[in-house]
């Protein structure tokens, strides 16, 4: 198998994922890409360019012909980065209530899987990387030198969420979070293609009650040891 590095990082939502990837990759001077971003895209395209979701021919069609671009922030609004779709800012667009509900029908579709994960997998073969996800230990990179599977319940993880919806003066009510959150883990871990779940080698992290610093800490911990 090609040598590459990588350090792979899955988990439900919330679970910590891109915060600590973020922080890690920073640290050893890899590329951060959270995978999530361009499942989230996929599905606002279908949204503002009015493809039924449920037409799975149209949306995988759509995401083979859609240009996604992610970029160092551009705008000191708390974002880790831009993301452009088809040339349009959509950095706050793609984490809306509606992208939300319909992420997970949308990743489940074999033609936007396979679009998606041949875009992240060029991008891990040719750069260090620290690649966010549900598959990237599994599908994307298996060849990944470390494997990590954060988790943490689903009350924590929903209340993570609803002080980010909070701080961004976008009050909403922590059951309709949860609701959705349990809706999701359930859809992305039961479906067939790539579900989410720990690699057999995958070191798994509950984050729960760990500070964002102690989480790292521990990433750090077992990076240094490869
Ligand atoms: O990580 P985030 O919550 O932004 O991901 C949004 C959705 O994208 C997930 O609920 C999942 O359905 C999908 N996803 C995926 N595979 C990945 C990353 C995200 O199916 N590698």
């Amino acid at each position: 198998m090609q040598h590459i590095r990588a350090i792979a990082i899955d988990g439900p939502a919330a679970s910590g994922k891109s915060t600590i990837a973020k922080r890690v990759a920073k640290k050893l001077g890899y590329l951060y890409l959270d995978t999530g971003i361009m499942y989230r895209a996929v599905t606002l395209a279908a949204i503002v360019y009015a493809v039924n979701v449920d037409d799975e021919k149209a949306v995988n069609r759509l995401a083979e012909s859609i240009s996604i671009d992610i970029k160092p922030p551009s705008v000191d609004d708390n974002r880790q980065y831009d993301v452009i779709l088809d040339g349009k800012d959509v950095t706050w667009d793609i984490r809306s209530p509606d992208v939300n509900a319909n992420v997970s029908l949308v990743s489940s579709y074999a033609g936007v899987r396979k679009a998606m994960t041949a875009r992240q997998r060029e991008i891990g073969l040719h750069n260090p990387v620290v690649m966010v996800g549900r598959d990237i230990g599994t599908v994307v990179l298996p060849e990944a030198d470390v494997k990590i599977y954060l988790d943490a319940s689903v009350e924590e993880r929903a209340w993570r969420r609803h002080r980010e919806f909070d701080e961004r003066g976008e009050g909403l009510h922590y059951d309709r979070i949860l609701r959705t959150m349990q809706e999701r883990d359930h859809f992305d871990s039961t479906r067939e293609l790539a579900p989410l779940y720990a690699a057999p080698d995958a070191i798994i992290i509950d984050t729960t009650n760990l500070t964002i610093d102690e989480v790292t800490a521990q990433v750090m911990e077992l990076v240094s040891q490869i």
